[in-house]
């Protein structure tokens, strides 16, 4: 289109012929503006979707670690009640109005241990077993194993040499003391204390009482 106003005749052209490049810058620089704005609202939309992914997880997982604490605190809780009860049992072995009768195993743990506690097992009997030291040491998981399952351990000093326990009374003391350590040791509990002492050959020697 031209228009022609004498001096100025090329004036319209070029004033409608700039308005037309003014709107096309404008209306590039919109799209461009409307593209960045929906391109960061994409980005932000998608990392705040995989965030609150992220964190549901996190809290589906936060909740799963609290359910497996909280069992294995029922387990350990369990485990020490029943402890408590057998030491109950046992403290008033004499005093108790009810006929018990208590199976015990001594100088293990061995390799009869497994199958000693299989039975117990099927008949969902416990029994007291009295451990030596040494033999401890050598099968700490055994001590482990019949502790988790809820028996009792005594104490049936450290070596089973009759010579070497009854040489003194304070080599008696140091058998006890020797086989409580191995066992807070295979159990990992530092508070262990064997509640019986089973004297090896099942003697108490005179020279031991007086003493
Ligand atoms: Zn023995």
């Amino acid at each position: 289109m031209k228009f022609k106003f004498g001096k100025n005749k090329y004036v319209g052209y070029n004033v409608y012929s700039m308005k037309k490049y003014v709107d096309k810058k404008r209306i590039t620089f919109t799209i461009i503006v409307t593209i960045l704005v929906i391109f960061t609202l994409i980005l932000i939309g998608y990392y705040a979707i995989s965030n609150i992914i992220m964190l549901k997880n996190i809290d589906k997982q936060n909740q799963k670690l609290i359910e497996i604490s909280n069992e294995l605190k029922e387990k350990e809780e369990e485990k020490q009640k029943r402890w408590e009860e057998n030491k109950n049992n046992i403290e008033h072995i004499y005093s108790s109005e009810t006929k018990r009768v208590f199976l015990s195993f001594d100088d293990g743990p061995s390799e009869n241990t497994e199958t000693i506690l299989n039975i117990l097992e099927t008949y969902g009997i416990k029994a007291n077993f009295f451990v030596l030291g040494s033999r401890v040491e050598a099968m700490p998981d055994k001590v482990k194993e019949i502790y988790e399952k809820g028996n009792f351990i005594g104490n049936h000093g450290y070596s089973h040499v009759y010579e070497q326990i009854y040489a003194s009374p304070q080599a008696v003391l140091d058998e006890y003391t020797k086989t409580d350590n191995a066992i807070k040791q295979a159990l990992n509990k530092n508070d262990f204390k064997s509640q019986l002492f089973r004297f090896p050959g099942g003697l108490v020697r005179r020279k031991i009482c007086r003493n």
